[in-house]
């Protein structure tokens, strides 16, 4: 029997419906070693120059780390915290510390199973045995009617495939007392870096931010209690899910989630227990809905490995995409001068968050009307992103580019139509362009069509205040299907003018 057990926490800051943590008490080992790695190459920069994880979500684990450490004291163990790669440190803490076993979730992408790899191959010859378990989807692996080698290519299909098939486990109860470090490492915990040690700048807190975030199981369980139970927003949540202005329009359970600080099975009993004494309704449904694309995106990422992150997607559709570096620094600074990507963009620079709905009108831009590479986008998004998970951000990335597995045939978000169905009286684009707060609500969407003397009265001269259209929407649209027909060998659809038509209708 195991006597002592080394835990090497990822993403899965928590306690509570934790398989690596209960197996491993289940051994009732002498020692348990809790332990976190700040691995370096995390704080590195992407492939197109940017900071791999940005100030917010670095906030948010070292909140996450420190919210851990204290909940594990309370229970008489501690989180031990090393810098360096796990494929080093682990070894080195197996050898020194005499470790018969490491426990651990695992992930389902390149870089992290890569680390996988190399700290399976590091303990080989320590003779320790390494026990991996999955814990980051509502369905386990093991309960899915098909192998995740053969996820279904279209979202529905799977969706109703494991509805019909499957089911949901409950969550495993967290631990009420855990056992203690071994002796050499009582003093030895480890401290938990700054910002600064890592290399980032404190994030400056911006007043419009509806959000206020708190990393940590503790903050993650205290939303899940607000959202559902205290302000009762559960039951209106298909209907606001699509706002971008107030904190509740969704849940924002995201960056617990991709962090691990909450389960989505822990979620998932939270919103039966709802439905039992609240109200079972459509709204408590979609909750569980969009878990499951969650769930679809870790699973296709796990089925398809590094296609996710190639230029042509999981589809393989060779589109010519632009790494036009003038037009994405429009684009991320919130200077299109389309004012729904502007607002979204710059929320997102300011607060690390996008609602789902920015993300996807903006993700759409920049890829159906600027037609620029996804990939600086996706890491834009994964430098900036509070919440940012690499199978959802990649896995959607994908999707709205077009070249994901499901892809059918060329789809692009018509911003302006967008802007009027989710923003119509302009408020969130108010809220983070000021420079547009004068502008009346039927124009505030087309500064554009502001002549020169309503310019003047409303304070925003174009090209001075706020900049002209960077593009046609629909002809840059246009060029970008014919761009994807090509691609995909087809004749492009003639209209009557002779022009190519995009579709300017997407679902979801
Ligand atoms: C281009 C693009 C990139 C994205 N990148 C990420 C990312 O890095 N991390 C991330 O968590 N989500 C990502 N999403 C999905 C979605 O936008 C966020 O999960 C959502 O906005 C988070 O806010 P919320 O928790 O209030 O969502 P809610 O609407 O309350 O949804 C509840 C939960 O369901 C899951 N979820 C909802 N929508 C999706 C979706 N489309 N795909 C996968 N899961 C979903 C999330 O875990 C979310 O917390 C991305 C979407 C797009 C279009």
């Amino acid at each position: 029997m195991a006597s002592r057990i080394l835990l090497w926490f990822r993403t899965d800051l928590r306690l509570h419906d934790h398989a690596p943590l209960c197996r491993a008490i289940a051994h009732q080992p002498s020692y348990l070693v809790p332990l976190y790695c700040i691995d370096p190459r995390q704080f590195s920069t992407t492939y197109f120059g940017f900071a791999k994880t940005g100030a917010f979500r670095a906030q948010f684990l070292l909140e996450s780390l420190a919210d851990l450490r204290q909940t594990l004291r309370h229970l008489g163990s501690d989180l031990v915290v090393r810098q360096g790669k796990p494929e080093d440190v682990v070894p080195q803490l197996v050898a020194d510390l005499q470790i018969d076993a490491v426990y651990y979730h695992r992930e389902a992408t390149a870089e992290e199973t890569r680390v996988e790899t190399a700290l399976n191959r590091a303990l080989q010859p320590l003779g320790v045995d390494v026990k991996p378990d999955w814990g980051h989807t509502l369905y386990h692996p093991d309960d899915l009617p098909f192998d995740v080698t053969q996820t279904p290519d279209v979202f529905t299909q799977f969706r109703k495939q494991v509805e019909r098939e499957s089911g949901v486990n409950p969550p495993l109860p967290a631990p009420t007392r855990l056992p203690p470090l071994p002796a050499e490492l009582l003093s030895a915990v480890g401290e938990l870096p700054t910002l600064t040690a890592l290399g980032l700048d404190a994030p400056t807190p911006d007043a419009r931010a509806g959000m206020r975030w708190m990393g940590g199981e503790t903050a993650g369980k205290a939303r899940v209690q607000d959202y559902l139970w205290e302000s009762d927003r559960l039951k209106v949540y298909k209907a606001t899910r699509n706002g971008m202005l107030h904190p509740d329009d969704s849940s924002k359970f995201s960056a617990w989630l991709a962090l691990g600080c909450l389960s989505p099975r822990y979620i998932h009993a939270q919103v039966q227990a709802y439905e039992t004494q609240r109200i079972q309704n459509d709204s408590t449904y979609w909750l569980v809905f969009e878990l499951l694309w969650r769930d679809y995106f870790r699973f296709i990422c796990a089925q398809h490995g590094t296609r996710v992150f190639q230029p042509d997607g999981l589809q393989g559709i060779s589109i010519p995409w632009q790494q036009d570096w003038a037009r994405f620094d429009l684009w991320r600074a919130g200077q299109t001068g389309f004012p729904l990507v502007d607002a979204n963009l710059r929320e997102l620079a300011a607060t690390g968050y996008m609602s789902n709905r920015g993300r996807q009108n903006v993700a759409s831009f920049l890829t159906k009307n600027l037609g620029i590479d996804w990939r600086m986008g996706a890491e834009w998004f994964e430098s900036l992103l509070i919440d940012y998970d690499v199978c959802s951000n990649y896995g959607n990335w994908n999707y709205t580019a077009g070249v994901g597995n499901d892809a059918r045939g060329f789809r692009f978000f018509n911003i302006l139509k967008q802007s009027k169905d989710y923003d119509p009286q302009g408020e969130y684009v108010k809220h983070w362009l000021p420079e547009l707060a004068q502008v009346p609500t039927p124009k505030v969407h087309q500064p554009w069509l502001l002549n020169s003397a309503e310019q003047q009265r409303f304070g925003v001269v174009l090209g001075v205040d706020y900049p002209h259209p960077v593009v046609d929407l629909f002809k840059s649209a246009e060029a970008s299907e014919r761009a994807y027909n090509a691609a995909m060998g087809y004749q492009p659809q003639r209209s009557s003018s002779g022009h190519a038509k995009p579709r300017r209708k997407r679902t979801r």
